[in-house]
């Protein structure tokens, strides 16, 4: 595994992205999501220019925290349990899947500095999938002006796991025309300009359909040990 190499490639492919829908390649920002590999391969990824790393659980980030440190930018990208943010409250930059009052209170209250949050969005209606239903957002939205700590930076949404372009492309594009509403509100508390879409297998569609961080995981840290 070499994280230089395919760090490589993925950029390449970004620009090409970028090429094809007019886009300036400094828009994107790579999350290395290093869920399912060791501190050390995290390490690597940092040596190769990698400054933002995303995590899915409390213990990972812990755990690579306790010797990266403050030195990447931090996301927590999976499913956040009220009762575990106050582990990862003081660690994290960027939290992605905000789905409900509840866990924005917990986080208003344990936060020491304001939290990046995005919000995440179902845009496929898959039962399986986790986030709010695109129709409750904006009304959700509304909701945070209150939270002293919560920062609305932007939007998330995981895209349905098939291969059909079209689906792809088309939940990409429904969730920056989200954006895009929000944005039009220009909320002080809910600046609502980054796009987190996009992994490993379909990162040059979301990049195309605007996405401002992509989550790359397998193809850029690999996913063993
Ligand atoms: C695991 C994960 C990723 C990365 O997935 P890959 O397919 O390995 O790139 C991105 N986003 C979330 C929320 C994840 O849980």
């Amino acid at each position: 595994m070499k994280v230089a190499i395919n760090l490589e490639n993925i950029r390449q492919q970004i620009n090409d992205a970028c090429k094809k829908s007019n886009r300036n390649p400094n828009e994107v920002t790579i999350i290395a999501v290093t869920k399912y590999v060791s501190t050390s391969r995290a390490k690597e990824a940092l040596d190769a220019g990698i400054e933002n790393l995303g995590e899915n659980r409390d213990e990972g980030i812990l755990e690579k925290w306790s010797v990266l440190g403050d030195k990447p930018v931090w996301h927590f990208i999976g499913t956040l349990q009220t009762r575990k943010v106050k582990n990862i409250i003081d660690k994290v930059d960027y939290i992605h899947s905000i789905d409900r009052l509840s866990l924005v209170e917990e986080i208003n209250k344990r936060a020491t500095k304001k939290i990046k949050c995005l919000v995440q969005v179902n845009v496929s209606g898959e039962e399986s999938k986790h986030g709010l239903e695109s129709e409750n957002v904006l009304d959700f939205i509304k909701q945070l002006q209150e939270f002293e700590n919560i920062s609305v930076e932007g939007l998330m949404t995981m895209a349905p796991l098939t291969e059909d372009e079209r689906a792809l492309r088309d939940c990409f594009r429904k969730l920056r025309e989200l954006r895009d509403q929000v944005q039009a509100f220009q909320f002080d508390f809910a600046p609502c300009s980054e796009l987190s879409m996009g992994m490993s297998n379909d990162f040059s569609i979301a990049i195309e359909e605007g996405a401002t961080m992509v989550r790359i995981g397998t193809a850029l840290v690999g996913d063993d040990e």
